[in-house]
């Protein structure tokens, strides 16, 4: 699949539009979701433009899966979801392509928490 970039996360990347920036590294940046479905709901993206989480795992850099990897890290530990830092727990997930019903083409990674989630952000309306 192509990469469009003028997709909204990589206008966010470009500076094009705003975010509400929770971390960043050199090669990802985390920020927090628009519409958040739950009390912490945010997104991690790298920074290369990668369409889905299986297009960044085939041809992401070493560099760059090991930011990511960081940054994830960092934002569990940053919204107080770890449970190695006394957090209760999170969901990540990452839609991918038509039957994950991805909406952005550039591949991040939802982590929702905060609060006792149910089946939200496993289901769509
Ligand atoms: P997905 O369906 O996995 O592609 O999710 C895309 C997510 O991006 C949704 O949860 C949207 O709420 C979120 N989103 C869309 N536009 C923005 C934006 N400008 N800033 C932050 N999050 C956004």
């Amino acid at each position: 699949m192509n990469y469009d970039k003028n997709n909204i996360f990589a206008k966010i990347l470009r500076g094009d539009i705003p975010c509400t920036k929770v971390f960043e590294n050199e090669y990802s940046l985390a920020f927090k979701d628009i519409s958040p479905q739950a009390k912490i709901h945010v997104l991690v993206i790298p920074k290369g433009a990668y369409t889905d989480i299986d297009d960044f795992y085939t041809n992401a850099s070493e560099k760059e899966i090991i930011s990511f990897s960081n940054a994830v890290r960092e934002v569990l530990m940053l919204t107080g979801v770890s449970q190695n830092s006394g957090g209760k727990g999170f969901r990540a997930i990452a839609n991918t392509g038509p039957d994950g019903i991805q909406e952005v083409p550039h591949f991040h990674l939802h982590i929702l928490g905060g609060e006792n989630l149910g089946l939200r952000g496993l289901r769509k309306a």
